[in-house]
Order: structure tokens, then C-alpha cells, then sequence
């Protein structure tokens, strides 16, 4: 992995930052866009934001980038532009946890600090034996308190990630390779059997339905086909990102109560209009069907966005391109161009 060869604090950051709930199949890609644009601390922190949503376009989860912005300027301003390497200071960056910091500073430099996420949280429960949830307050503060104990005086980077590893390749949620495993001779788990019952389970998200619409307002001028999109306020999901009119209401379930939520928005009359597609997709707890709908202005009703107090612009599909947008906002681009 590329982030292993060259294990500066700001590499390994901006791969451990990227990894959060991301496979590294899915990082390895945009890891490398990333330090080819942003090759250092002061390449992120004097980075457009747009750009960097750009970067990070299809990752998800996307306050983790606005973090990052946010920390790469905050190191610039209280250290210089350096990478921290003192773990209160890197703790104190916007977006970096206890995890995050270990991994980084023992990484990076071998520092003495522990790590626990999802594969080391099963590899210790197992090693030890323990059946309590690993993310039971008890349980979990016990395998920091192990995680932090096992440490050598020298490698524990080499250490943490060969746990880590030992967790995504040989001691897996299911059927571990016990055969196969180094630390089998000490594993009490191994020792009764007990693979299918440790770790303890872990409360599963409960997803809730939800429905939502997209709505296609065009205007043509000059021959050319614009698209009102604006970019999404801050404080909300998916901040930063260009998208298309979307009613999140919880309690709209036609496009006629969407196209009157746009109304309400734009202080116009907006009509609906025939369904393009549905898109099903799934954001943190809530599996959503997006209905993309078209939608015109009502007889005699213009709409000209008030450059000073409105976020929504006409735009082409062309300036999209070079627009940071959610998966679906970019699924929505596709379908009109076709
Ligand atoms: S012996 Fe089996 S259960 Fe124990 S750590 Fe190794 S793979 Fe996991």
C-alpha cells in the first residue's frame, strides 16, 4: 500500500482519514489523486474547498474532508506547517480521535500508542477470550488498556499493524484461519472453540425507509440547457456539494408535495412533471428511494437566483463536471446527459 512506503505523519494521516468506513480497495485510487494535488500540509491547507470535495467525490462521508481542510490549516497556523508529532497536539486536530492519533504517531514514528478499531477490537477479544461486546464500555476500555500493555519498547507501528492486519486477513468475523495464525499457541479462544461466539455481537444499525425526490427544473436560454443546483448549506448532510433541488422532508411521499416544497423555496410556482428513474441507495441509517422527477415553472413564472442571499444558480451540465456532487447528484448528471 502506497501510504506504507513512505510513512511521513501527513501520508499516514491522510490514509487513515480515508480508511474510516472505506475499504482500501475503494482508497487506493483516490489516495493517489490525493498526494499527487496535495503533496504536503500547505498544499491542503491553501486548497479550494470545491476542490477538494472534487477529490474526495464518491468516498462519502463527507465531513471528514472538511475536517481535514480545517486540521492541514490549523497546523499551519499553530506549527508551522509541520505534522504535530506530540499526540495531545495531533489529538487536538479537527477529526483526529484516539485511534486516528495512535495510528498516525506510531506509524509515522514509531511512537508507544496504542490502536483499536474493528479488527483489532476482534483480534484481542479472541486472543483473550473475552465475550462481552468489544464495544461495551467495559469491555472496550479493557482492550485499550491490553492494546496499550502488549506494546514493545521498539515497533509498535510494526506491532499495531500487524494486528490490524491479522484482523482483515487471517482472523476474520467468520471461519478464522486458526491453522494459519501466529498467535494460535496463545489465542484462548482457539484454545475453547469458542471462534463462532467471541467477539460478543455488536448492536447492528437499524436502518429506516425513507423517501425522497429530485427535482429537474431546466431553463433553456440561448440554446443552451442550465440546471438549477446550488451548493448544500453547511450544518446539513452533504455540505459543500453541488446538487439538484432535493426534498428531504421526512413526510413527503408525492412529487406534488415536493414540487410545493420547491415552490415554498424558490417563491415561485413549480409544477410536477414525469418520473425520470428511481435511484436506491443508503446514506448512515436510512435506505432511501430517490424519485428523480422533471419539474417546470408554472405559466408566467420566472425564477432569476438572488446572487445575495440564495445559493441556487443556473448551471450547465458541463460546469457540473468540475463541481463537487454526492454519488447520486453525479447518477442524476449521467441520466441527463444521456
Ligand atoms: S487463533 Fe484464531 S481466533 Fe485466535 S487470534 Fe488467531 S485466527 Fe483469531
Amino acid at each position: 500500500m502506497p501510504w506504507r512506503s513512505d510513512p511521513t505523519p501527513y501520508r499516514v494521516w491522510v490514509s487513515e482519514i480515508m480508511l474510516q468506513q472505506t475499504q482500501v480497495a475503494t482508497v487506493l485510487p483516490y489516495y493517489e489523486r490525493w498526494m499527487k494535488s496535495f503533496p504536503s500540509v500547505a498544499h491542503l491547507a491553501d486548497a479550494d474547498e470545491a476542490e477538494l470535495m472534487r477529490h474526495w467525490e464518491g468516498l462519502g462521508y463527507y465531513r471528514r474532508v472538511r475536517s481535514m481542510h480545517a486540521a492541514a490549516k490549523k497546523i499551519v497556523q499553530d506549527h508551522g506547517g509541520i505534522f504535530p508529532l506530540n499526540y495531545e497536539d495531533v489529538l487536538a486536530l479537527p477529526g483526529v480521535g484516539r485511534y486516528t492519533a495512535g495510528a498516525v504517531l506510531s506509524i509515522s514514528t514509531d511512537a508507544k500508542l496504542p490502536v483499536l478499531e474493528g479488527n483489532t477490537q476482534r483480534v484481542y477479544s479472541r486472543w483473550i477470550g473475552l465475550r462481552d461486546s468489544p464495544t461495551e464500555k467495559e469491555a472496550n476500555k479493557l482492550l485499550w488498556e491490553l492494546a496499550e500493555k502488549i506494546l514493545p519498547r521498539r515497533g509498535s507501528g510494526q506491532l499495531n499493524q500487524a494486528a490490524m492486519e491479522l484482523g482483515s486477513l487471517v482472523c476474520l468475523p467468520r471461519n478464522p484461519d486458526c491453522d494459519s495464525c501466529p498467535v494460535r499457541g496463545h489465542c484462548r479462544t482457539n484454545e475453547l472453540g469458542l471462534q463462532d461466539l467471541i467477539p460478543g455481537k455488536i448492536k447492528r444499525i437499524q436502518y429506516e425507509d425513507r423517501t425522497e425526490f429530485a427535482l429537474i427544473l431546466m431553463n433553456r436560454k440561448q440554446g443552451v440547457d442550465r440546471y438549477l443546483a446550488r451548493p448544500l448549506p453547511d450544518g446539513g448532510r452533504w455540505a459543500g456539494l453541488w446538487d439538484f433541488p432535493r426534498c428531504t422532508e421526512p413526510a413527503t411521499e408525492s412529487v406534488d408535495a415536493a414540487a410545493a416544497w420547491l415552490s415554498e423555496q424558490l417563491d415561485t410556482v413549480v409544477a410536477p412533471g414525469p418520473q425520470l428513474k428511481t435511484i436506491r441507495h443508503a446514506v448512515t441509517k436510512y435506505r432511501i428511494s430517490l424519485h428523480i422527477h422533471q419539474v417546470s415553472l408554472a405559466a408566467g413564472q420566472r425564477f432569476v437566483p438572488k446572487h445575495h442571499d440564495s445559493l441556487w444558480r443556473w448551471v450547465t451540465l458541463d460546469e457540473l463536471e468540475n463541481l463537487p456532487m454526492s454519488v447520486t447528484g453525479r447518477k442524476i448528471v449521467k441520466l441527463l446527459t444521456l
